[in-house]
Order: C-alpha cells, then sequence, then structure tokens
C-alpha cells in the first residue's frame, strides 16, 4: 500500500476485510487492503494515490450491485463512508456514502415528495447514478440536479450535470468503467409532500389511483416496501431469498423489426394464450421485454433448481440469484448461464446481467 494513504486525514485502513462480508450477495476474496473514505476529500484523496501508484481499485458502497471472485484479490477497496446530508426546501444535498433507503425515508419524513418509489433499494447514495438506480416506474435521471465527481483522468474534482452522465436504462458512463468517483450527489424534491406521478401499473391499483395521478409520498412509500417484500428485494439477514444482488439480468430490449420471431418462440414454447400476455413496453430501440417471466417461461422456476443447491433463484423472484450461505462465485456463474443459455435458446432473447464483475465474468 502505499505510504501516502497514513497521511490521508478521515481515511481509516480496515485490517482482515473480506468483500465476503461487504457484498450482499455475500460472496468474494480478500483485496490487498481496505480504507474507508469518511470525507468527499478523503475518498478523492485515496483514489488519486492509488491511481499514481498504478494500484488497481474497487471503489466500493454498499456491495449490493457486485458478483466478486473468491480467493485473494490484487486490489484495494475504497469504500465511500461520507455521510453528509443538508435538506433544503425543495431538494437534498447528500454525501455518496449515505446509506440510499435511510435518505429516502427521511426525505419522506420530512414531508418531501420524489424519492418515495425508489424505497427499499439497497446500497449507497453515491451508487444510484452509476447505474441509473430505479423501481416502480422512477429512475434517478428524474430527479437529480447535479452530482460532484471525483474524476481520474483529469484529477478534477468538480459538480456536473446530469446530461454529462449519459444516464440510461441500468447504466451510465461510470457503469463499469474507471472514469470518476461519486462523491456527493443533489437531488430536486416536492415539497408538496406528494410523489412523483404513479407510473407502474401495480403500484396504481395497489394505491388505488389512476397511472400518472400523484399522491401521498408516505403512503407510497409503505406500499412500494410491502411490494419489494413480497418479492424478497429488500434485505433481510434472516430471508436467503434477499441474500442476493437484486435483479441479476436487466430487462432485454428487442428490436421491433425481430419481436414477432420472439412470440411465435414463445407461442411454440407456452400457448397462444400466455404469449398474448407477454409483458412488452415500448423503449429506445425497440420492445421492452420481462427478464423475470421469459426466465420462468424457459422452464425456470422460481426457487431452481433445488431446495438444497447452494445457488438458487429466489423462491419469491425468478430475476434475483441467491445465496443460500454456502454458495461460491462459481456457483453462481453456473447458474446464470444456465439461465442465459436457456431463455436464448428457448427465445432467442439474450440476458445481459445487471450487477457489476469484478475478478469473474458470466
Ligand atoms: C435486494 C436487492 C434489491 C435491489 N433492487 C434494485 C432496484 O430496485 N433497482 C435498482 O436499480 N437496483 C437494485 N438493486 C441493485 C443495487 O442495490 C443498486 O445498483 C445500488 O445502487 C448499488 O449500490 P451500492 O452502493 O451497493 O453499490 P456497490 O455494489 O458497492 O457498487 C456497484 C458499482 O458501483 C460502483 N460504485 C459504488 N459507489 C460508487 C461511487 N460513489 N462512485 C463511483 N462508483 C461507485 C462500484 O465500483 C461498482 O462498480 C438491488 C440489489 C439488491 C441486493
Amino acid at each position: 500500500m502505499p505510504a501516502a494513504l497514513a497521511e490521508v486525514p478521515d481515511l481509516v485502513v480496515v485490517p482482515d476485510s473480506s468483500l465476503a462480508d461487504l457484498t450482499t450477495l455475500r460472496i468474494g476474496g480478500r483485496p490487498r487492503a481496505l480504507v474507508e473514505g469518511r470525507t468527499a476529500e478523503a475518498v478523492a484523496a485515496a483514489v488519486r494515490i492509488l491511481d499514481d501508484a498504478g494500484v488497481p481499485v474497487l471503489v466500493l458502497g454498499g456491495g449490493s450491485n457486485l458478483v466478486v471472485a473468491e480467493g485473494g484479490l490484487d486490489l484495494v477497496v475504497v469504500a465511500v463512508r461520507n455521510h453528509d446530508v443538508t435538506f433544503g426546501e425543495d431538494m437534498v444535498c447528500s454525501g455518496a456514502g449515505v446509506t440510499w433507503d435511510d435518505l429516502v425515508a427521511e426525505s419522506v419524513e420530512r414531508g418531501l415528495g420524489g424519492l418515495e418509489c425508489l424505497s427499499g433499494i439497497p446500497g449507497s447514495v453515491g451508487a444510484t447514478p452509476v447505474q441509473n438506480v430505479g423501481a416502480y416506474g422512477v429512475e434517478v435521471a428524474q430527479l437529480l440536479v447535479r452530482v460532484r465527481l471525483y474524476d481520474r483522468a483529469s484529477r478534477e474534482d468538480r459538480w456536473v450535470d446530469p446530461v454529462e452522465l449519459g444516464l440510461d436504462y441500468r447504466t451510465s458512463v461510470l457503469k463499469n468503467t474507471d472514469r470518476a468517483v461519486v462523491l456527493e450527489v443533489e437531488f430536486r424534491l416536492d415539497p408538496d409532500g406528494l410523489s412523483e406521478p404513479i407510473r407502474y401499473a401495480e403500484l396504481a391499483a395497489r394505491l388505488d389511483v389512476e397511472p400518472g395521478e400523484r399522491t401521498d409520498a408516505a403512503q407510497v412509500r409503505e406500499t412500494v416496501l410491502a411490494l419489494r417484500r413480497g418479492k424478497g428485494m429488500v434485505l433481510d439477514g434472516e430471508d436467503h431469498d434477499t441474500w442476493s444482488a437484486g435483479s441479476f439480468f436487466t430487462n432485454p430490449v428487442v428490436p421491433s423489426e425481430e419481436i414477432d420471431a420472439v412470440r411465435e418462440r414463445v407461442e411454440a414454447r407456452v400457448g397462444a394464450a400466455q404469449a398474448g400476455r407477454m409483458p412488452r413496453f415500448d423503449a429506445d430501440g425497440g420492445v421492452k421485454l420481462s427478464a423475470g417471466w421469459l426466465i420462468e417461461r424457459a422452464g425456470f422456476a422460481k426457487g431452481h433448481p433445488a431446495p438444497d443447491a447452494p445457488a438458487r433463484l429466489s423462491t419469491k423472484h425468478a430475476l434475483a440469484i441467491t445465496n443460500r450461505g454456502s454458495a461460491t462465485a462459481d456457483d453462481v456463474i453456473a447458474l446464470a448461464r444456465e439461465v442465459r443459455d436457456g431463455v436464448r435458446e428457448a427465445f432467442g432473447v439474450e440476458l445481459r446481467p445487471e450487477p457489476v464483475w469484478v475478478g469473474c465474468a458470466i
């Protein structure tokens, strides 16, 4: 480890760390070292010193979107742990290390609307622009005002407009790159305490509102949390269905000219009635399908492959790959490949993984 790290104020070296203890999938080996940056400046300084020394870096938030290899890892983990939060009348500015759902809960408690549909998503505030976190019809792209970045190429620390981030469906220019570290994030909020317009049909039905209506943000938060718990999508140490990296695959976007062929294959496999109900949404570049729906129709039921398997699909949600307590990265990778290949063979649709891979690949 570069000696200069010891001189950085508010940077704490944590001995004997393992990524298995730092990720929600609870899998991963031992890094060369783990340092925690308790201020934005400490995080940026640590990354700068390590970059200058040519040491590979893993920037870590809550570890909820990572699949990490086992064994010795030739990298230093810089954990982002700056926790300052400032609320204004219609905005909040948050340190990247703040737990995302704490920020959502506090804004709702303060009567500020905007973030409620994103309740219950694990991880840190700083990671939310990285994959343009989204759920129940809302993405952070809709709410971002500006983002403070440490740019690893220019070594500048600056605020950027969200348009610079290339935010798109579960991705941005920051995802799977070493481009920048998010240090702080500012979101717009609504002082009237009303939610974003409710666009997601299942949520609108549960809330008994028309799609597009806005309603009490606190009620939306509770309803979203209940829906997510039913799908194993709220972390719970006692529940193996939540020992996951969330949705393992993004919903595939099929070019419009290929959608009839996909539908025919679905019909051949599960019949016309089910094919007629296949969830499909217009999207940039074609038609977005539901990865979870396709996985189940390709023959991978919830809980696949068996109750005693170390890695299984969640028993509540076919899109989550879960560690039942003793899974290795190889178990997760083997199951992910089986599902991806099975969906490709059944329907000719390619599923792409949503998490970030460290030292391993699907
Ligand atoms: C049960 C469960 C449910 C989930 N539900 C959803 C959901 O509904 N919607 C959704 O979008 N996601 C969901 N996820 C995925 C995950 O929670 C989000 O992607 C989250 O934003 C990841 O945050 P994190 O801090 O844990 O990131 P980490 O897993 O620590 O890191 C993920 C990636 O972001 C990078 N990164 C982290 N922090 C920073 C930073 N400050 N600056 C630059 N790069 C950084 C890391 O280097 C890594 O490449 C879910 C995950 C789980 C386990």
